[in-house]
């Protein structure tokens, strides 16, 4: 040790404080050391001067050397300070250490030089290393406070965006709702003007009028895709369950929808693989998820087809696989589709209108339902979504309006295929196509 170190010994004992003095200074330490006979004097060379260690007889203990311990301690005066004479007793070493000595000695006062300066090195070495711990403590303590600020403004943040979120839900469910009215008006009035009940229409007003339906029904789909999703969004769409009979449904949806792939010249083919046809749903539900993706894919099919398959992979759960040989989805595109206002082309010049919502709204409602949607895409070959749903959505009620559905017959009518219109063919394509395609992408 080069440096000069200075020591403070508190004793009330002469002769023990020239011992401890004695040896320090024949340790070959360069030192300066001051002695004072009892706390009040330690505590005022303290505030004076920074000292390196301060050594304590513990005989002081009995009077003041723990007031000295304390004041020490709860004054925040960092300095090393050992203990010399402590009796050999545990509980009183524990109760020093507590009140926050560095170290303690059971030896006397008079100790030899060498002891001496282990003891004054070893206090030494300790104190910097509890200096240390406290420092690192310290950053800690900041760090988890800042965490905690951090926490506290993103909680406050994420209330503010709830209260926007639910005010912005509010907002479209009555926006869109308030323009159903008036859109109904219009697409009614156009379709009894149509209708030349009152007067015939020229060439020129019928089409005119034809486009106005067209367009008011369009518009009165974009409210209701605009409403369902806040509904969605706020938790408040509700499902109507009932047991239907689901190749029904999605034969009269195929249908319903066959004009505008046919407009296309696109063959639109389904194939029933179920065993049991029967299921608890919301059928009008149902409908719109296969609807928004019979559309998509006539819309985003130019030449070729489109094929639903209905299956299941467990008595418990159906599938509705719906393919096509459309311009496909690139794969980072994927996972993103399925977000609320996102489409694979974003730019103002795109060729496909749409809202963004349908993926969405699908999404959501199957969650709603507890069922899955799974997509398999190349660009510029085809997608195929395919749609997973309990049998049973809502598994509680094993019996519905006085029916068991245990007990209900199986409708047996695999591997059916048969198109959705008379005058459609008769196909066995999807599985070949589709196994073509190879890859998989899940969309839990
Ligand atoms: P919209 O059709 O109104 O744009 P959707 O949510 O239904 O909104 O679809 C989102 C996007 O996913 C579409 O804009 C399109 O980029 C892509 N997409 C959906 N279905 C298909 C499909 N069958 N073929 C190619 N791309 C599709």
């Amino acid at each position: 040790m080069e440096e000069t170190l200075k020591i403070l010994v508190v004793d009330d004992d002469e002769s023990d404080c020239l011992g401890v003095s004695l040896g320090l200074t024949q340790s070959h330490i360069y030192l300066e050391l001051d002695k004072v006979r009892d706390a009040e004097h330690a505590v005022y060379a303290i505030q004076k001067t920074d000292y390196d260690c301060i050594f304590l007889n513990y005989r002081l203990v009995d009077k003041d050397g723990l007031t000295l311990i304390h004041k020490l301690h709860s004054s925040e005066i960092k300095v090393p300070l050992v203990v010399l004479n402590v009796p050999q007793n545990e509980e009183i070493a524990v109760e020093l250490m507590r009140a926050g000595i560095t170290d303690y000695t059971m030896q006397s006062m008079s100790l030899s030089p060498e002891i001496l300066v282990q003891t004054l090195r070893r206090a030494i070495r300790i104190h910097r290393a509890q200096m240390q711990v406290e420092l690192v403590n310290k950053q800690l303590t900041r760090q988890r406070q800042e965490m905690e600020r951090q926490q506290q403004y993103i909680h406050a943040q994420n209330l503010k965006i709830l209260a926007a979120t639910g005010l912005k839900s509010q907002f479209l469910a009555t926006i869109s709702h308030e323009l159903r009215t008036p859109m109904n008006a219009i697409i009614g009035f156009s379709q009894i003007l149509l209708r030349g009940k009152f007067s015939q229409l020229t060439h020129q007003q019928a089409d005119m009028v034809e486009r106005i339906l067209a367009n008011g029904q369009h518009l009165l789909t974009l409210v209701n895709e605009i409403l369902d999703f806040a509904k969605l969004e706020a938790g408040k769409l509700e499902l109507n369950l009932e047991i239907f009979d689901l190749s029904n449904l999605v034969n009269s949806t195929v249908a319903e929808i066959y004009p505008e792939a046919a407009a296309k010249k696109l063959s639109l083919l389904v194939q029933n693989d179920l065993k049991n046809t029967l299921v608890f749903n919301d059928p009008v539900r149902v409908r719109q998820i296969l609807t928004n993706l019979l559309s998509n894919a006539i819309k985003f099919t130019e030449s070729g087809g489109i094929w639903v398959e209905m299956t299941e992979t467990s008595p418990n759960s159906v599938v509705i696989i719906v393919r096509d040989t459309g311009i496909g989805i690139p794969p980072q595109d994927q996972e993103r589709i399925f977000e609320a206002f996102c489409q694979a082309d974003q730019s103002m010049t795109r060729k496909y209108p749409g809202t963004g919502l349908g993926l969405a709204i699908i999404h959501a409602l199957l969650r709603v339902m507890g069922g899955k949607i799974f997509l398999e895409s190349q660009f510029g070959v085809g997608s195929v979504f395919q749609v997973e749903l309990p049998r049973q959505v809502n598994l509680t009620p094993s019996s519905v309006g006085g029916l068991d559905l245990s007990q209900i017959d199986f409708n047996v009518n695999s591997n059916r295929v048969f198109s959705a219109t008379p005058n459609l063919p008769q196909s066995n394509y999807p599985s070949t196509q589709a196994s073509q395609m190879g890859y998989l992408k899940l969309k839990p």
